[in-house]
This record gives C-alpha cells, sequence and structure tokens, in this order.
C-alpha cells in the first residue's frame, strides 16, 4: 500500500519540495549531450477532469515559458501521480489555435464572423442588460450554465449576490440517477469509497479507466487489490477495468437491480447480514410493505417481511433477466457478506446514466452496504459529505427568493439537479425566455443529446437575448454564440477545490503559474489575463468585475459581496478571497503555515494543496454538543428537533447527529416516494428499463406481458428506420480524452480519435456476415448516423456499442475547432427541423505554427452519435437516460461514413412522450419539491411552495 507522506518521498522520482525553486534535468533536446537544464515548479490542479489531481508546472528558468506538467507528490489525493490528460495540458496552453482575445460575433449568429473585442466592452455590455433585468424583476432570465464546474461555492455565492435563482448545470446528462439513489438513502449524494482499505470491491463502472475521480480511485482499487482485495465489475462490456478483475459479470444493461437485489436476497436468506447496524441505522420501523407495517412489530419479524419482499429475486430470476450465471451471482454474494463492514463499492455513469429507473441500481448497491454494515467504516461505504471539504468564504449573501421553473420543473419534483437538457423544450413550449446566458466550459451542442434542438434555440434571437460562451477552447456551441470569452487552462485560473477521493479531506489550489512567478519576481498586476498568453483571463475576476457593472455605485446592494474583507469599498482581488477562506476557514492550516513562517495563502501557493483531516469515519456517531441541543426536543421516534427540523438522533440513550434525512437514519423505506406519488418505490426495487427485451419487442409491435407502458414509453421508428433492433449503449468514455475539451491536445487525439459500432460477433454474422470496417447505419428514434463496425467478443450478444469524446466537427474549412480532432462537415436544415450533416473533409496534416501539426498521421475524427439522441427525462430523477433501443442496417449506396440526419420535430415528439411518465408536483402542503432535498444554489424555504 502506498504510504502517502506530506513531503511526497513516498515516490522517489518526485522532485523533493525542497528542490522546486531549481530543479535540474537533463535537457532532451541535447542528447546525447548532456546539458543541464533549469526549471523552477509551480504547484496548480488539473481541469482536465473533475478528480483535481495535483500538477506540478515545469517552467524553464531560462525562457520563462512552461516546459511540460507533472504530479505534484504532496497532493494528498493523487499522490504525484497523473493519469494522460494531466501533462496533455501542455499542449492545451500552447495549441496554435486556441482563442487568445474576447471575441463578439460581427454577422447572423452562428455565420463564423467574429471581431475581437475587449473585455471592458464585454462588462459593460453584460453589465447594462443584467442590472436592467434585475431592476425589472426579471433577474430569472439570467442563466449561468456549466459544464465542467472546476471551483466550489464562488458561483454559488456569485449568483446568490445577484439575487437570482440562475444556476443551471450538466449534471441530469451525467450522474443525477446515481445521486437520487444514494441520496434516498443518506441525503450525500455520492459515495465516497475507501478502496484502499476494502476487502471486496464492486464496480458498476469501468473505474480503473475511466469515470468519477478517475486517477486518485484506480490508485486505491490497486492499493486494495495489493492488499489482497477481490474485485467485481458489473458491465455489458469488457472494459479494461473487467479485465483486470476477479469477477466480471456482463450484465444485460438495465437489469443490475435485478442481481443487486439477488445479492440482498442471499446475504438476508443466509443470514451473515449485520443485525445490530440494521437495527441501529436504518428506520425500519417506518417500513410498510405488501400489507406489513413495522409499526409495534419486532425487527425479526420487519426482516422476515423484507425477506418476503425479495423473495421472487432468486439468482435464478437475476439470471434470467441479467444473463449473469446463478452460481456467479451467489459466489459474489457470499464474498460481499465475508468482507462485511469493509466491503465498498462504486456505482456512477453506466447503469445509472443510461436507463429509465437507473436510480435503483445505486438504491439496490446501497441496500448491500446497510446489509453488511459497511456504511462510514474503514474499507466500506462512505458519504461525499463527509470527505469533501468546501470553507466557506467571507460574507455570504442571503439565499434567493425566486424558484425559476426553466430550472426545477413540476413535472420533476425529485430531479436531483436542473432539468438542463429539456431547455430547448421548455423555450419551445414557451415556458419562458433567456435574456443573458453564461454557457461555462459547456458544449451542450455536442455533448448533450439532441444537440439540433440546442442549436434552434442558441440561433432564436427571441428566446435567447444574449449569449456568452466564456470556455478555453473553442467548440459547436461557442459557434453559436455572441461572445466568445476565452478562460484559463489549468495553469492559468485561480480555483479552490476539494473532491472525496479517499478517505480524508482536503483542498486543492488551482493557481495561474505565470502571475505567479512573476509576482514572486516583484511584478504587479491588477488582472490574471495580464500575465496569461493573449487576454487569456479566469472566472473568478470576470465575476468580481461583472458584479461590479452591474452594480457600479452599490445601490442595488450586489458590490457590497465583491469588495475587499480587508479594505472597505474596494474591489476584491483573488489574494484577499482566497487568503481569508484560507486564513479563518480551513482548519489547521494557519498553524501549519506558521510553522514555515509563511501566510495561509503563502502555503497554499507553495505546496498547491493541504489535507486538512484523516478524520472521517462514522460521522454519525458524532454527539451532539450542548450547545446544539439547546431548545432542541426529542421526538416519540427517537429524532431530535429544533423548531420543527430535524438535526440529530438518539441511539443507545445518546443524542447523535446520524444522516441528513428526515428520521436522521438511513432510510430502508422512503416516506418521501409515497408522499410524491411514487408509493411502489418505497423500498429499493428493480424496474424494467426502456431498453428492456421486453420494450424492443414493443418496439416491433410485438406484445409481451412484461412490457408496462406506464413505466416505458413505446419507441416510435421514423420512417425511414430499418434493421435488426439492438439496445445502444453510447456512454463509455475514453481514458485519455476529455468530452469535448481535448480537441486541442494532440499527446491525447494521438492515441484515441475513432468511436466505431462495438457489434458481438454472433450478431454481426446474423445481420450479415460483417466484418470490422464494415459501414453501419445507426437508426435512433429522430435520425441516424453512419459509421465502422468492429466485430469483437467484448461485448454481450444483443447490444451495440459507441464510445463518448469523438465526433467533433466544424462549419469552416480552416477555422475554429481544431482541425487535427473534427471534421470539416456541410450542416443543412433541408426542412423546417430536419437537419442533415454530412463530412467534406476529415483530418489531415495542416500548417501552423506548431511545427507538429504537419505530422498528423491519423485522418479519422469520429462520427457524433449524441446529435442524433431524443431527449429521455427519467420520470423521478430527472436524468436523461443515455441508453436506446436502435436499429442497426448495413448502410447504403447513398450513406457515407459520417453521415448523420436529425428531424427535431420527431425529437420534441418523444420529450413529449417522456414527459407524460412524470408524475408533477405540488406534493405535500403544496411543495414544489421535499425540503429536505438539496439544490445547489437553494432558494428561500418560502420559494419551495407553488403559489394557488
Ligand atoms: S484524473 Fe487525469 S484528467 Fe482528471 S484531474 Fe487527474 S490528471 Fe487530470
Amino acid at each position: 500500500m502506498t504510504d502517502f507522506k506530506r513531503d511526497g518521498s513516498h515516490l522517489a522520482y518526485c522532485p523533493p519540495v525542497e528542490k522546486w525553486d531549481d530543479w535540474v534535468e537533463l535537457d532532451p533536446d541535447s542528447w546525447p549531450r548532456r546539458v543541464e537544464k533549469h526549471y523552477q515548479l509551480v504547484p496548480t490542479i488539473c481541469f482536465n477532469c473533475e478528480s483535481a489531481c495535483g500538477l506540478l508546472a515545469y517552467v524553464d528558468k531560462q525562457s520563462g515559458e512552461i516546459a511540460k506538467f507533472e504530479g505534484n507528490p504532496v497532493h494528498p489525493s493523487s499522490r504525484g501521480r497523473l493519469c494522460p490528460k494531466g501533462p496533455a495540458t501542455i499542449n492545451q496552453i500552447h495549441d496554435p489555435d486556441r482563442i487568445l482575445y474576447p471575441m463578439k460575433r460581427n454577422g447572423p449568429r452562428g455565420a463564423g464572423k467574429w471581431t475581437r473585442t475587449s473585455w471592458d466592452e464585454v462588462l459593460e455590455t453584460f453589465g447594462t442588460r443584467m442590472r436592467q433585468a434585475i431592476q425589472e424583476g426579471r433577474g430569472e432570465e439570467i442563466m449561468y450554465h456549466v459544464g465542467r464546474p472546476g471551483h466550489d461555492f464562488i458561483m454559488e455565492r456569485t449568483l446568490q449576490a445577484w439575487g437570482i435563482d440562475g444556476h443551471n448545470s450538466h449534471t441530469n446528462v451525467c450522474s443525477s440517477s446515481a445521486r437520487l439513489g444514494y441520496l434516498l438513502w443518506h441525503y450525500a449524494d455520492r459515495p465516497s469509497p475507501d478502496h484502499a482499505n476494502a476487502r471486496f470491491i464492486l464496480l458498476l463502472s469501468a473505474h480503473l479507466e475511466s469515470g468519477h475521480y478517475f486517477n486518485p480511485h484506480a490508485q486505491r482499487i490497486i492499493d486494495g487489490k495489493m492488499s489482497g482485495a477481490k474485485l467485481a465489475v458489473m458491465d455489458p462490456r469488457l472494459s479494461n477495468t473487467a479485465s483486470m478483475a476477479d469477477y466480471w459479470m456482463p450484465t444485460y444493461p438495465g437489469t443490475e437491480a435485478a442481481v443487486l437485489l439477488a445479492i440482498a436476497k442471499i446475504i438476508l436468506d443466509e443470514n451473515p447480514y449485520d443485525a445490530k447496524f440494521v437495527k441501529t441505522w436504518t428506520n425500519w420501523e417506518d417500513l410498510q410493505v405488501d400489507g406489513f407495517q413495522a409499526k409495534g412489530q419486532s425487527f425479526e419479524a420487519t426482516i422476515e417481511a423484507l425477506k418476503k419482499h425479495y423473495a421472487h429475486f432468486t439468482p435464478q430470476f437475476a439470471e434470467k433477466e441479467s444473463g449473469v450465471k446463478a452460481d456467479v451471482i451467489v459466489k459474489i454474494a457470499r464474498e460481499i457478506a465475508k468482507a462485511g463492514s469493509r466491503f465498498a463499492s462504486h456505482l456512477w455513469r453506466g447503469s445509472a446514466s443510461g436507463n429509465l429507473g437507473g436510480w435503483q441500481p445505486a438504491r439496490a448497491l446501497m441496500l448491500l452496504h446497510v446489509l453488511t454494515g459497511s456504511v462510514g467504516t474503514e474499507g466500506g461505504h462512505n458519504l461525499n459529505a463527509w470527505n469533501k471539504f468546501v470553507p466557506k468564504p467571507f460574507k455570504v449573501p442571503p439565499q434567493q427568493k425566486r424558484w425559476n421553473e426553466l430550472l426545477y420543473p413540476p413535472e420533476w419534483p425529485l430531479s436531483t439537479h436542473e432539468m438542463s437538457f429539456l431547455l430547448p423544450h421548455f423555450l419551445k413550449e414557451g415556458r419562458g425566455r433567456i435574456e443573458t446566458y453564461f454557457t461555462r466550459v459547456f458544449n451542450p451542442v455536442w455533448t448533450y443529446p439532441d444537440g439540433f434542438s440546442w442549436i434552434e434555440m442558441l440561433r432564436d434571437e427571441q428566446k435567447l437575448g444574449l449569449h456568452a460562451a466564456l470556455t478555453p477552447t473553442w467548440s459547436e456551441t461557442a459557434w453559436f454564440a455572441d461572445y466568445v470569452l476565452p478562460m484559463g487552462f489549468s495553469s492559468e485560473r485561480h480555483d479552490l477545490m476539494s473532491q472525496e477521493s479517499y478517505a480524508g479531506k482536503w483542498i486543492g489550489f488551482r493557481q495561474p503559474v505565470n502571475r505567479v512567478l512573476r509576482e514572486r519576481a516583484g511584478e504587479k498586476f491588477e488582472y490574471t489575463y495580464q500575465a496569461n498568453p493573449g487576454e487569456v483571463w479566469e472566472e473568478d475576476e470576470f465575476w468580481i468585475n461583472l458584479s461590479w457593472a452591474i452594480d457600479p455605485d452599490g445601490s442595488m446592494g450586489i458590490r457590497q459581496y465583491f469588495e475587499s474583507p480587508y479594505h472597505p469599498g474596494q474591489k476584491l482581488t483573488v489574494d484577499e478571497y482566497y487568503g481569508w477562506i484560507f486564513e479563518n476557514s480551513v482548519p489547521g492550516l494557519p498553524e501549519t503555515a506558521k510553522k514555515e513562517g509563511l501566510t495561509s495563502l503563502q502555503y497554499m501557493r507553495k505546496y498547491g494543496a493541504y489535507e486538512v483531516t484523516r478524520d472521517v469515519y462514522q460521522q454519525n456517531e458524532k454527539q451532539l454538543s450542548e450547545a446544539e441541543l439547546a431548545e432542541a426536543r426529542i421526538e416519540s421516534n427517537g429524532v431530535i428537533t429544533k423548531q420543527g427540523k430535524p438535526v440529530g438522533v438518539m441511539i443507545d440513550d445518546r443524542p447523535v447527529v446520524g444522516y441528513n434525512t428526515p428520521s436522521r437514519k438511513l432510510e430502508l423505506f422512503s416516506k418521501t416516494m409515497a408522499d410524491w406519488k411514487w408509493p411502489e418505490f418505497t423500498l429499493p426495487e428493480y424496474y424494467r428499463s426502456h431498453i428492456h427485451r421486453s420494450a424492443q419487442a414493443a418496439s416491433l409491435g410485438e406484445g409481451r406481458a412484461d412490457f408496462d407502458p406506464k413505466y416505458t414509453p413505446k419507441v416510435e421508428w421514423p420512417e425511414h428506420a430499418r434493421g435488426e433492433v439492438f439496445t445502444l449503449l453510447p456512454i463509455f468514455r475514453l481514458p485519455n480524452l476529455i468530452h469535448t475539451r481535448s480537441g486541442n491536445a494532440k499527446y491525447l487525439y494521438e492515441i484515441s480519435h475513432k468511436n466505431p459500432l462495438w457489434m458481438n460477433s454472433a450478431d454481426a454474422q446474423n445481420i450479415g456476415n460483417i466484418r470490422t470496417g464494415d459501414l453501419m447505419k445507426v437508426h435512433t428514434e429522430i435520425g441516424y448516423f453512419v459509421l465502422h463496425a468492429w466485430v469483437t467478443e467484448g461485448l454481450a450478444p444483443g447490444v451495440v456499442a459507441c464510445s463518448h469524446h469523438l465526433g467533433r466537427w466544424r462549419v469552416n474549412k480552416d477555422e475554429q475547432i481544431e482541425r487535427m480532432s473534427s471534421a470539416w462537415v456541410d450542416l443543412k436544415e433541408i426542412g423546417k427541423g430536419q437537419w442533415k450533416m454530412r463530412q467534406l473533409e476529415t483530418v489531415s496534416p495542416y500548417e501552423s505554427p506548431d511545427p507538429e501539426t504537419k505530422r498528423v498521421w491519423w485522418s479519422d475524427a469520429g462520427v457524433h452519435q449524441d446529435i442524433t439522441f431524443p431527449v429521455h427525462p427519467d420520470p423521478v430523477s430527472g436524468m436523461h437516460c443515455w441508453h436506446q433501443i436502435v436499429r442497426v442496417e448495413r448502410a447504403g449506396s447513398d450513406d457515407r461514413y459520417g453521415d448523420i440526419f436529425v428531424d427535431t420535430n420527431l425529437s420534441f415528439a418523444v420529450y413529449q412522450r417522456w414527459k407524460a411518465l412524470a408524475r408533477p408536483a405540488p406534493g405535500p402542503g403544496g411543495l414544489r419539491r421535499p425540503l429536505w432535498m438539496p439544490r445547489v444554489v437553494r432558494p428561500v424555504e418560502s420559494a419551495y411552495y407553488m403559489k394557488k
């Protein structure tokens, strides 16, 4: 096991901190001569995924240029190691096609004509419009829509300072279903598995090679394995992760909950469950199931009722549904039971984000943790809320008073996040308009389903007043913006980050390397863009200045939050913002810094990260203090309340904090589900996904008794759709690419640049002797895409798969969107809502200031599949259900590689069919949403009630 040391000595090859000011390496360009190069090393944080690994920028002392990025050995989460996307930051900052200055369009939207403008003009234009909207009570027409956040809390603070309900995110195309599954149990919406100390690890993901907290988790999964833990992977695809596992369970997609509940049944039946934990820490006394009411009954009787309820989840039933052999399921159940409190697992995307009801696998997985007592334990499942540390800044604004129904519409009261992917449909339905729209490191035209509906929305100046794309790279979405505002990469910006990546709490500090170094040398900068390439800025300073532009004299009450805490009335600087946080909100940091004669800010600038604590297990057991108990009352069920709100629970006569649920216990029985019109789902359940074989049959007009239209909308094929019916898995990630932000990273694109259609060899034979490389046409409910086949044994029959990330395109030949990663396309609207795209030129070598673009050897840019997908909002979690039933045929003589067709009239119709599954608010008492459920930027309580 790797024993992390704060000085980085656990990694002998990493430069020790005391040598960071003058680190010497031999110059590779001078080889075979041994010429020394001197570097200054500056820590920062990778911005290429959510993991926030620590980077070290190697700055050539002679040229002042950053020469490379490697791992920061004193970062407690990444411990000096990186995935390939971290070092590829060097490509991003030196990208010859990058946006260096703020740009303003000077023709019709989407025409691709841009003029350089100044930051002052941008601030004046947006500040004036936003001021007017807020003063006229139209604050909800301002929307901030984030793709990759890469920071903590600063945006929530900014939006609340503006007094608006305007935060939109990408989460409902990413992880909402998994979040709901976890949330219903314990309020925290993410797992923080302690892989390193586990004895058995179950992944419903490709976590060793990609996915959430990929590099930090991969290290700890390997630590766990090296200490003897066994690894099981549930994935229809033989991922690299599955290939490293002791058990691979290739489930038919969407059937994972059936397998998990079969495991639960075995653990219950064979009796090795942790009865003490279940009795103490679940709300079993609330259970009502199949006519049984636990109230007044014994715990043993309740367990018997549970056993009865899950009786039909036999291993044989699970095998029939999933294809995983019954004896494997039994074996894994026994391994999990044996691991007991040291059972760790992870589910984030995969089955959760692919399937209707994808929140049930997360809920069923948590049931296994509850039965084994592996919640909050060493080697078990911990809560993100316990391991992530978000320090509070000075002067936090009050909560906003309004509720924006474009974000949280009444149809999906339990959606964990904003219904962002439905925005074009909401505007089409006339639910509102957007005056000022900020897309921030966000490319919905490309990464979302139904991208042509996004294009239609973005180019409509009636529905969308002014759109600024804040982005480090060109994107398909930026193309339709009014302003393109260049934001910095990992080494060009400030951000504070923390993630629940292991059993500990830490913070990491991203910083602009050039500015930091030049300020160390005595230069002074007012703004980061003055030290960055061109006029690339950072969001922190942009929002501070925009807030001053909205409220220049402070009369609107906004400016006060962006004034210095040290010099009243003066504009807040980033040093002051972060310096205050480090000095006042991070326990132990000021003392640690002082020991080295540093301020807290200087410490963070020197090391780039700080571990706050390792005391993270079993936080539910924390005793409430006298002060916390003042004026509290103990309810008859043991819940401790204050002003009617639960704050703790009595356990063995001790007042402890418990979990943040209404019962303060883990909610085996969810009253929330009963209250919000889903009484059939008060317990973890399995119900058939929209891609179940019964739905496939229904799409062909073949009736099956197990197809229930109450839960599953029927697929209506467009007239042109032909071919065999399959389930498409479109969301697996490639470990070396970054959604759409790696198009400028030649080291990464050189490794992967093609996304063929994975197909089992038996299926290939059945369709008609399909071979790898043959051209296939995949029909979705709203259109089609054409790509090459890849015939493989690494995928279950009946399923086809295509990876995310690839298929970038540009509508102009030589500008914008990097030519090494995109195809030049002919994009046409051939009828109202009917869109056709054809690749005119794929990738080839080209001239640029970077000589390596002449050495591009690959010719493929991949095929953009997401744009041909309709929206599938899960009626409960609100998550877009990515998997889908498709028809696959051999491409015809008129079809060409990369061809795409979509009819957005059909996509609107699919939206309507899925919307009809929802069970809208109001809930109890006229609520829009349960009061206990979180929101990213939470409004005041009165806003939770619908107006009569
Ligand atoms: S996992 Fe890779 S991309 Fe993500 S932060 Fe770490 S180094 Fe960067």
